[in-house]
């Protein structure tokens, strides 16, 4: 039996990046930059004012003022402020010569072609200077960072508006039991619903990668080698038949073939697991059937494999947890509300309806059977990143 964090180790690398390419930026979300990025110029380009208001030097207010000018954003300023006078400017106006200081709106009478000022104004007050963002040639992004909203955001700034990206990894999804039946589709006795197949296409797209539906497989070896091998991916991910069961397809297909290594991880729940190679090269994890461990077990492992781990944060037990396996790393599903961790149900695997009312899984390390109500706790949370 295999540590849980050894076995996060052994993954990691598993998945190596696609090739660079260059991507529109309507298609960057999520993607992995591959380059490092600098600002062609200062950013802000120019000095602008923070502020509707007006332009003024500082030793003038307060004071009546003879208003000279007016700056909508976007146009050149063809004024300049001078001793007794001041320029009316926008929000985002590029700053008119002489600019010392801007008075909001707020703090004068709002005049036209005179203003009264009733404010002292401190020099540099709601103007923003030009590189008070980033200075010119500076690093703005490093290679290796996750383009999230903001850092698109960024490259746009920058003019970088095609970056050199890493292309999301294709990963297949194939389900196998001979007892499940597609979504949908009425089971008979004894026979199940496939619904780790769609869980794990939301949760791979979730976590930045293009799933591919690798469909259902029967618990038969020679179907299941074909299916594995048919598609080309970068990741194949299966569930069940890793364990010891007398049916267990995957076990029976892959260790043979010796690429394959079929392992117990001090985990609860998601303990057998499977990872390696297939005969062409393409790596593989043999996810467990259970439908509350196949999850857990992509969350954890399936981005460990991919380099996209969940953020790991800290919250506080809203009550006390008992029972918990002496020589395994438990992960409970419980629902997280600022910061205080509320019980999620059972621990049992099958227990899918538990996991959808949950939206983190707190930690409970190996060696530890209790924790006291109000103890600091490691979470990962299951949505929202
Ligand atoms: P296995 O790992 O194949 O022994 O499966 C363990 C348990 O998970 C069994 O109760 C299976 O019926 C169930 N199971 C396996 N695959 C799926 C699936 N794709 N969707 C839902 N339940 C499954
Ligand atoms: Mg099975």
């Amino acid at each position: 039996v295999k540590p849980l964090t050894q076995h996060l180790a052994d993954l990691a690398g598993l998945v190596p990046l696609r090739p660079a390419q260059r991507v529109g930026l309507e298609e960057a979300h999520g993607l992995v930059l591959a380059q490092d990025v600098y600002s062609r110029g200062p950013l802000p380009p120019f000095a602008s004012s923070a502020m509707d208001g007006y332009a003024v030097r500082v030793s003038d207010v307060p004071a009546r003022l003879t208003v000279v000018g007016d700056v909508p954003a976007g146009s050149v300023p063809t004024a300049v402020v001078g001793p007794g006078t001041a320029v009316r400017v926008m929000t985002g106006s590029l700053l008119p010569e002489g600019t010392e200081a801007v008075v909001p709106v707020e703090h004068t009478d709002g005049g036209m072609g005179h203003v009264v000022v009733t404010e002292l104004a401190v020099g540099g007050a709601y103007l923003r200077p030009a590189g008070s963002d980033v200075a010119a040639g500076a690093l703005v992004l490093s290679a290796g960072s996750v383009l999230t909203a903001s850092r698109i955001a960024v490259l746009a700034s920058v003019g970088e508006v095609t970056p050199l990206v890493h292309p999301r990894p294709r990963v297949l999804v194939i389900s196998t039991g001979d007892e499940l039946v597609d979504a949908g589709a009425e089971p008979g006795p004894a026979q199940l619903v496939d619904s780790n197949r769609p869980a794990l296409i939301a949760a791979v797209t979730e976590a930045g990668a293009e799933a591919i539906d690798g469909g259902r497989c029967s618990d038969s070896p020679e179907s299941l080698l074909a299916m594995l091998t048919a598609t080309p991916a970068d990741l194949v991910v299966t569930t069940g038949g890793v364990s010891m069961g007398a049916y267990d397809v995957v076990k029976a297909t892959l260790l043979p073939l010796g690429t394959v290594t079929f392992e117990r991880i001090a985990m609860q729940p998601g303990m057998p697991q499977a990872w390696g190679h297939l005969p062409g090269g393409t790596p593989l994890l043999g996810l467990p059937g259970n439908p509350v461990s196949a999850l857990v077990s992509w969350e954890l492992f399936g981005r460990a494999a991919l380099g996209r781990p969940r953020p790991q944060l800290r919250a506080q037990l809203a009550e006390a947890v008992t029972g918990s396996p002496k020589d395994k790393t438990q992960l409970l599903r419980m629902t997280v509300v600022d910061g205080v961790a509320h019980p999620g149900g059972g621990t049992g695997s099958h227990l899918l309806v538990a996991l959808g009312h949950a939206n983190a899984l707190v930690v409970v390390p190996e060696g530890q059977t209790e924790l006291a109500a109000d103890s600091w706790v490691t979470v990962i949370p299951l949505e929202g990143c």
